[in-house]
This record gives C-alpha cells, sequence and structure tokens, in this order.
C-alpha cells in the first residue's frame, strides 16, 4: 500500500468531532477526503449508504476481518463493529486526498501504530462527562441503555488523551474547529 498521511480526529461519543470532521472537509474539499468506515449498526435516518458508511452484515464484516482487509477494526460498542478498510484509504491517496478519519479511541491508537510516521492524530475533549451526557441526550438518536453505554465509555476513553499528537478542548465549537484547522493546514 503507498501511504500518504492520515489524518484521525478521535474523541469519546458526544465530544463533537463529527462537527469538527465534517467544517474541516467542507473547507478543503481538494485536500481531504472522508474515511468512510465500514459498520453492522443499522443505518440512522438520514444516513446514506457509502457516504455516511458501508453498512454491512456482520457475515459480510466477519469475512472482511479473516481477509485482512481492515487496517483497524472494532467492537465499538456491544455487538457492533466498526472498521476502516484498506482500500478506503488507497480510494483517497488514489484520488490525491489525504483521509480523515472519524474513529474511536482504540481504533486510533492502532492507527498511529500502524502508521506512526503518516498518520497526525487529533483527541477532541469535551468540557465534562455530564456536558458529554447532555450532547449526548439533546442529539435525541440514543436509547437510555446506549446512552448509558456510550457515557460510560467516554469516561474512560478520556483517559487515554495524552497518547495523541494534539489535544483540542471543545467548549466552543467555533473555536474548536479552527484550532483543528491551524493543525492540519500546515501538513498540506
Ligand atoms: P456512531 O455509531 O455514532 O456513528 O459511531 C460510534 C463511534 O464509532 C464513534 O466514536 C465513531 O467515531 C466510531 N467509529 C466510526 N467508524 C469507525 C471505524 O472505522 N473504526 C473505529 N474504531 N471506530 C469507528
Amino acid at each position: 500500500m503507498s501511504q500518504g498521511k492520515i489524518i484521525i480526529v478521535t474523541a469519546p461519543s458526544g465530544s463533537g468531532k463529527t462537527s469538527i470532521v465534517r467544517y474541516l472537509l467542507d473547507k478543503y474539499p481538494q485536500r481531504l477526503g472522508f474515511s468512510i468506515s465500514a459498520t453492522t449498526r443499522k443505518p440512522r435516518g438520514n444516513e446514506v449508504e457509502g457516504k455516511d458508511y458501508y453498512f454491512l452484515s456482520e457475515e459480510v464484516f466477519k469475512q472482511k476481518i479473516r481477509k485482512n482487509e481492515f487496517v483497524e477494526w472494532e467492537m465499538v460498542y456491544e455487538g457492533k463493529y466498526y472498521g476502516t478498510l484498506e482500500s478506503e484509504l488507497t480510494r483517497l491517496w488514489g484520488n490525491g486526498k489525504t483521509p480523515v478519519l472519524d474513529i474511536d479511541v482504540k481504533g486510533a491508537l492502532h492507527i498511529q501504530q500502524r502508521f506512526p510516521k503518516t498518520a497526525v492524530s487529533i483527541f477532541v475533549e469535551p468540557p465534562s462527562v455530564e456536558e458529554l451526557e447532555r450532547r449526548l441526550k439533546g442529539r435525541g438518536t440514543e436509547s437510555k441503555e446506549s446512552l448509558e453505554a456510550r457515557v460510560n465509555k467516554a469516561a474512560y476513553e478520556l483517559s487515554f488523551k495524552n497518547h495523541f499528537n494534539y489535544t483540542i478542548l471543545n467548549n466552543d465549537l467555533e473555536k474548536a474547529c479552527k484550532e483543528a484547522e491551524s493543525i492540519i493546514t500546515p501538513l498540506f
């Protein structure tokens, strides 16, 4: 695999990393490309196959694990798999773009280990676990169980923040977006 750069944006769920990733992709569409992950979770309301995710059955996902098609994969939540396909990175590099990965903390650590020279990682820190819970509730996409799982996982994930190249505290989304921008633009 011929390797270009990789930008990883990671954070506990609900920290605002997806908004930051969107901002970067909208601002630099020629330079950056969203790395579309594969997942076995069901699509949410307005999510589109092949745009937000590649929605796969568990059987197909496991086949791809066996065939070594993932550069990283995780069971992010109980029974739900998520992973970055090698073909996705190759596709973006082939289009002259730097892949931007919006992935969980463990997956981000794996990508860093696998691409130590080419991956740049940004950890987005929520102001507090309480605030994160409030945001997740406000988003209204989670069941009570799923919300609880995400909040518990967040507290654990926060303990890894020092493993990443950069940390951004997201208590003001606009500022956080600008900060992310100032980290990535020198890479161009
Ligand atoms: P959601 O279900 O809210 O779309 O995503 C749940 C979590 O899975 C988020 O933290 C998201 O960043 C993470 N995620 C999405 N794609 C991947 C992936 O390819 N690999 C890993 N490890 N995590 C992912």
